[in-house]
């Protein structure tokens, strides 16, 4: 009951506090707020409604932070407000554009002056050193993330959330953070870090969807069936991360030199795909694209060498 009737004073207050001309005092504020209550804004703020932080929400679409106003949270009528209400203020909306799209309108940036930002929606790492840059001269600090789970993983013991940025402001704010993923990782002072990591993943993940499509074409046009095929690949989990972890070793010393299988036995493979695909009458996008891939680097010699030589015809 004293609760129930704390937060309805703190939202008054806040309420308040939004108006025109005066800033929140200490006892109005809220411990964090959360802008951008999409898939995983939301699971976001409920997290930290879950741990017991008193939390300020707000979306573009308000009708959004109702459940979550219904399990604690208040909700700003302004991006300003929202971010007078805490010293931290996590965004997470779909992407930079749309971060600047609200901390640009009216009076919004301004309000961030002595405030924690703390992005959390996708971007590029050049977008995290433009955001820093930005949130300086509005003499806010800055924390860039990358959130790498589903919605449904936040607030997980194993949740990975990747977060660069000033090591002293990520320490002053590591405890709250970690509610959010229980492997809260910090990536070091250059900010651009946590996209770059994330990117990277992203284009594994990208490779592997495709993959995975491709082979239940195959699966399907054969008659196997796809759900068998996805639990194979479930259980070859441990093998796939163990050769992940070894060809980024490969890469990162530049030591080709001692396959166990050669790139060329793999493009020979790869180019077969291309013949199945014929025969069973599907798709040869996604082989045809792997095969030449395969085949550039083999013509350039480097047929002996690690698959993670492929590189090598990436490269400029
Ligand atoms: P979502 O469900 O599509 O939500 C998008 C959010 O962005 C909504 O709150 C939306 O507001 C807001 N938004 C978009 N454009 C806007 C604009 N111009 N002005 C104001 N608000 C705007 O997306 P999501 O899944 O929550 O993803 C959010 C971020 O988390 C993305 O950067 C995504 O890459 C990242 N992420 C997501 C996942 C995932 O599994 N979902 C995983 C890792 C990272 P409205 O509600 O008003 O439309």
């Amino acid at each position: 009951m004293s609760h129930l009737r704390g937060t309805r004073a703190r939202r008054t207050q806040t309420r308040a506090g939004s108006s025109r001309g005066r800033q929140p005092s200490e006892h109005d504020m809220t411990e964090a707020t959360v802008i951008g209550l999409g898939e995983m804004g939301s699971a976001l703020a409920a997290a930290l409604l879950r741990a017991g932080h008193r939390v300020t929400v707000w979306n573009r679409t308000a009708a959004k932070a109702q459940p979550l106003v219904q399990q604690g949270a208040v909700l700003a009528p302004s991006a300003e407000a929202a971010i007078g209400a805490s010293a931290v203020v996590i965004v997470c909306v779909s992407n930079y554009g749309a971060t600047r799209d609200i901390l640009l309108a009216g009076n919004t940036a301004a309000a961030l002056r002595g405030r924690t930002l703390v992005q959390l929606s996708t971007g590029t790492p050049q977008e995290a050193r433009d955001t820093q840059a930005w949130a300086q001269v509005q003499r806010a600090a800055y924390l860039d993330g990358a959130i790498l789970a589903w919605p449904s993983q936040i607030g997980g013991a194993e949740t990975t959330i990747l977060v660069s940025g000033a090591e002293a402001v990520f320490r002053l704010n590591s405890a709250l953070l970690r509610d959010l993923a229980g492997n809260l990782t910090y990536m070091g002072e250059a900010v651009g870090q946590s996209s770059t990591l994330f990117s990277a993943v992203l284009s594994y993940m990208a490779g592997r969807w495709i993959g995975l499509c491709h082979g239940a074409l195959i699966c399907q046009a054969e008659g196997a069936s796809v759900a068998s095929f996805g639990a194979t690949l479930a259980s070859l989990a441990p093998i796939l991360g163990a050769e992940s972890k070894h060809l980024g070793e490969v890469i990162e010393s530049g030591n080709y030199g001692h396959p166990e299988s050669t790139l060329k036995t793999a493009g020979e493979d790869v180019e077969r795909l291309v013949q199945q695909a014929k025969e069973a009458g599907i798709s040869t996008e996604v082989p045809a694209f792997a095969a030449a891939l395969f085949r550039r680097a083999i013509d350039a010699g480097h047929g002996a060498e690690e698959h993670a030589a492929l590189i090598k015809i990436l490269r400029p």
